[in-house]
């Protein structure tokens, strides 16, 4: 039998999406996301996962461009 749009609506109410769970992290007490580590601090449950000391740039050698080769040949 058909069910009538309240009846619908009525099993649906419980089918809605529930806000993400965030939890504050326990170093620096900002908003975290839930299994996942701190943005700030890159911790996961106590221990550093994330090493987000900013490296100083390595030079690599680069190979030259290809308008960088033709200014070379000439
Ligand atoms: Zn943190």
């Amino acid at each position: 039998m058909r069910h009538n749009r309240s009846q619908r609506g009525s099993t649906r109410s419980h089918h809605g999406l529930k806000g993400i769970a965030l939890t504050k992290c326990p170093d620096c007490n900002i908003a975290v996301m839930r299994h996942q580590a701190c943005s700030n601090c890159g911790k996961y449950r106590g221990k550093v996962v994330i090493n987000l000391e900013k490296k100083p740039k390595t030079k690599t050698a680069k190979t030259p461009k290809k308008s960088e080769k033709k200014a070379e040949a000439k």
